[in-house]
């Protein structure tokens, strides 16, 4: 069978079982600066004219994604504290994650790789949506890493791959659609 995500069958529909993994939870990683919390307020709907570098935030929302509606809680505390306890928490609790890093900061293309590494090790025996996401797109001049090797990386680690600008808001939308998408794929192939 499949689930029904429409809002207006809520009552009826959607049994206590679904209800529960009803809200798909997408973890943000990857380093200071690349652009988390950009794209997450974007998500969000949050216009910043100032940013206020706040230490942790989620954001709830729901996105039509093909006619459906899914339910996105996307936390954006990854850096909150640097807590051994948060960043394992944050490696266990996810439905899909956003590995971000920045295209003019090698370092955090990297650092990137690191974590692709650490979820694999963290969640082996799970087929967990991930996207590799290349933020910055629009900083032409000082680009450190290319599309190439951005996509290059995704195929090496097996997952999604997106070049995006929160500035520009540029494919931020076709982000978190792509997510949806992906545990959709996921719980589709489950249930047949
Ligand atoms: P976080 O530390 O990963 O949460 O990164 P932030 O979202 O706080 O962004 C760090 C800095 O990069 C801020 O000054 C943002 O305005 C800037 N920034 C984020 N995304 C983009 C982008 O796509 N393009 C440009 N040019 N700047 C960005
Ligand atoms: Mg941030």
């Amino acid at each position: 069978h499949r689930e029904s995500w429409a809002s207006d069958s809520s009552d009826s529909v959607i049994s206590s079982s679904d209800s529960e993994d009803h809200v798909l939870k997408v973890i943000l990683l990857g380093e200071h600066g690349v652009g988390k919390s950009s794209l997450a307020r974007i998500f969000g709907g949050i216009e910043d004219s100032h940013e206020a570098e706040e230490a942790g935030n989620t954001y709830d929302r729901s996105i039509i994604v093909d006619g459906e509606e899914a339910c996105l809680l996307v936390f954006d505390i990854w850096e909150q504290d640097d807590s051994h306890w948060l960043h394992n928490q944050c490696m266990k609790m996810g439905d899909a994650y956003i590995i971000v890093y920045s295209v003019t900061d090698k370092a955090s293309f990297e650092k990137a790789s690191e974590l692709r590494i650490q979820l694999r090790r963290e969640r082996q025996t799970e087929d967990i949506p991930i996207i590799l996401v290349g933020n910055k797109s629009d900083l032409v001049r000082s680009r450190e890493v290319s599309i190439e090797e951005g996509r290059a990386c995704a195929v090496v680690f097996d997952c999604k791959f997106i070049e995006t600008s929160a500035a520009l808001h540029h494919n931020v939308k076709d982000l978190f659609e792509g997510i949806v998408r992906q545990i959709r794929l996921r719980k589709d192939s489950k249930e047949d």
